[in-house]
């Protein structure tokens, strides 16, 4: 145990994260010349097109110090806010962690979430300035901050590249020697704490974890404490760039176990492993249950293909357990599922799944949040869809998610983002100057407003130059009220949203003025209205037209018109029919695209 060393990597998104585990592979001999491509680590397509890391795993790394050996668990966290709290799960398995930065962008939103995280868990941190082969990296500035940041000397920083490999012997010397070694007690009754999980299509879940106590052998009866659910541990093993198979792991090791298990929702991240037989007395601390906070509904835009959109959120949720999906009619929509996302980038990642690995055409809807409705009858309800809502008269109070938001930037760019985050009702809690030109700013925020369109706001605001990060800290009461939208007199429930009252009427003008420009002009007018109840708040027209594509072909020649005539179906397969009126998909998200 004493020639173990566990530890991850922390950075903000694109500071280098993947490419320097690659150089610690490399330099270990963990993975040969021929293994290596790019980011062997991010192996799923849609994690390397988008060069983010969804989902965290581990690798075991030998490295020989001093004529020592000394096994090294490089445990690799995802690097978005949607997935703090695998993070978290992945820290605590952790003695160790190297936090990197990048030495042309300093310090940014991420790098202090996941820090702070580090913290909490007492992690050793080794500060790795990266990318130092650019020429314009700011070494002297950059270190300025981190020093400020951690209270460490000059001397600890790492100087690195992952490019040219500058500096990657120096984090392996000083991972064996400032990560202390796992402790706990081999002897003790088994305690494993799951940090991640991989859906594999022949073996069934496999589920990574660190044994903090005890030992467990390849076919103990084991039990999973959260779920109550027992398994024989058909296999265990560590990690390499396979699974190598071993016959035990004790205290300190980290590995895997395949045993039979099914669905992805049967391994929770946090659980804990023991033995049927002695038991521990306690679960791992810090276990969670993750629950989705982001909404939206998905339909198929054919609605015979519903069965095969149910299919395919089937097999998504095997392998992704914060997925969660429920049937839901829409009056305008006919059949489809409320989905559950952890945040907007997981929900994306689900869309793009559904498109690419199951080819599915489907529409989705404005996103929303989960509300706490307290009814005048006393009840509580949790309402996840606009059109969930019971009548305003019923509703005594309605208590949204709230999060506390840190935006870092420039300190140019703080006029700018003091608006933004007040227009969406934003509470400034805290100004702090990182260096002379650059602030932290901490708000307290509805969730709500960040699932519409915050973040490209802030980013064309700040030229790209702020970072941000949040996490929940509970609900508060807010003067909500329902906003529909009709077309020729019909309530649209998908196009529903809840807003808050102050911004209701400007709001419900806006969204009417671009859907106007989204909607294609049809055979009559269509009337466009916001409404609060049965109060119209706001009202545009799209002016009829007679579009008539045969009549430049002069009857003549049939086939011709014939193609024409297809080509005009194929332009309206995109289209939902909405009553009598042709709604093209755009429309259901014209909300994120307000000006
Ligand atoms: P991650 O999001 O933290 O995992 O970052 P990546 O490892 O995916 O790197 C983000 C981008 O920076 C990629 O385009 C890398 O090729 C590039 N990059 C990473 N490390 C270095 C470095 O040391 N020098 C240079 N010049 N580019 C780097
Ligand atoms: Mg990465």
């Amino acid at each position: 145990m004493n020639n173990i060393r566990n530890f991850c990597i922390i950075a903000h998104i694109d500071h280098g994260k993947s490419t320097l585990a690659d150089r610690l592979l490399e330099m270990t001999q963990t993975v040969t010349q021929r293994e290596m491509k790019q980011q062997v680590l991010d192996n799923m397509d849609l994690e390397q097109e988008r060069g983010i890391t969804i989902k965290s795993h581990a690798i075991q790394m030998n490295y020989l110090q001093e004529g020592q050996k000394y096994t090294l668990n490089l445990i690799d966290t995802p690097g978005h806010v949607d997935f703090s709290y695998e993070v978290s799960r992945s820290i605590a398995a952790c003695e160790g962690a190297l936090l990197i930065i990048d030495s042309t962008q300093g310090i940014q939103a991420q790098t202090i979430s996941n820090l702070y995280l580090a913290l909490e868990h007492d992690l050793e941190i080794i500060p790795v300035m990266n990318k130092m082969d650019l020429p314009n990296a700011m070494p002297e500035v950059v270190e300025d901050q981190i020093i400020d940041l951690l209270g460490c000397e000059r001397e600890d920083i790492i100087r690195a590249s992952g490019k040219t490999g500058e500096g990657v012997g120096e984090i392996l010397t000083r991972i064996v020697k400032d990560v202390p070694p796992p402790v706990g007690d081999p002897d003790a009754p088994l305690q494993c704490l799951i940090f991640d999980s991989v859906f594999n299509s022949f073996r069934g879940v496999i589920a990574y974890f660190k044994v903090t106590n005890g030992t467990i052998h390849t076919n103990d009866l084991v039990k999973f404490v959260a779920t109550g659910k027992q398994y024989q541990a058909d296999e265990i093993g560590v990690l390499k760039l396979k699974m190598n198979p071993r016959d035990e792991l004790s205290a300190g090791d980290v590995g895997y176990i395949i045993s039979g298990i099914k669905t992805a929702r049967e391994v929770k991240v946090g659980d804990t492993i023991t033995h049927v037989k002695n038991p521990c007395d306690k679960a791992i601390a810090g276990f969670e249950e993750v629950k989705p906070m982001v909404f939206a509904g998905i339909y198929p835009i054919d609605s015979d293909d519903y069965e095969d959109l149910r299919t395919a959120m089937e097999k998504l949720q095997l392998n992704d357990a914060s997925l969660t999906f429920q049937p839901e009619s829409s009056a305008a929509l006919g059949f489809g599922f409320r989905c559950g996302f952890l945040g907007l980038l997981h929900m994306e990642i689900v869309q793009e799944r559904l498109d690419r690995e199951f080819d599915m055409n489907v529409i989705t809807t404005v996103p929303n949040v989960s509300y706490h409705v307290h009814t005048k009858g006393g009840e509580i309800l949790d309402v996840y869809n606009p059109s969930g809502m019971p009548e305003a008269t019923l509703i005594e109070d309605i208590e949204e998610p709230f999060i506390r938001a840190q935006v870092i930037s420039k300190s140019d760019f703080i006029g700018p983002i003091m608006t933004l985050c007040l227009e969406k009702r934003g509470i400034l809690k805290k100004q702090d100057y990182l260096t002379a030109d650059r602030v932290e700013l901490t708000f307290d925020m509805p969730l709500g407003e960040i699932v519409f369109d915050f973040y490209d706001k802030l980013k064309s605001i700040s030229k790209g130059y702020a970072s941000f990060d949040y996490h929940i800290t509970g609900y508060r009461s807010a003067k909500l009220i329902k906003l529909d939208i009709l077309l020729n007199s019909e309530p649209v429930d998908a196009l529903s949203t809840l807003i808050h009252f102050d911004n209701a009427y400007n709001f419900g003008r806006r969204i009417c003025e671009k859907l106007k420009e989204l909607i294609p002009r049809q055979q009559f007018d269509v009337a466009i209205q916001a409404a609060i109840g049965a109060k119209i708040i706001a009202r545009e027209t799209v002016k009829a037209v007679r579009k008539d594509v045969t009549a430049k072909c002069y009857g003549g020649d049939i086939s011709r018109k014939r193609k024409l005539l297809e080509k005009q179906k194929k332009g309206k397969k995109r289209m939902k029919q909405v009553g009598n009126v042709e709604v093209p998909q755009k429309a259901f998200l014209a909300v994120l695209k307000l000006d």
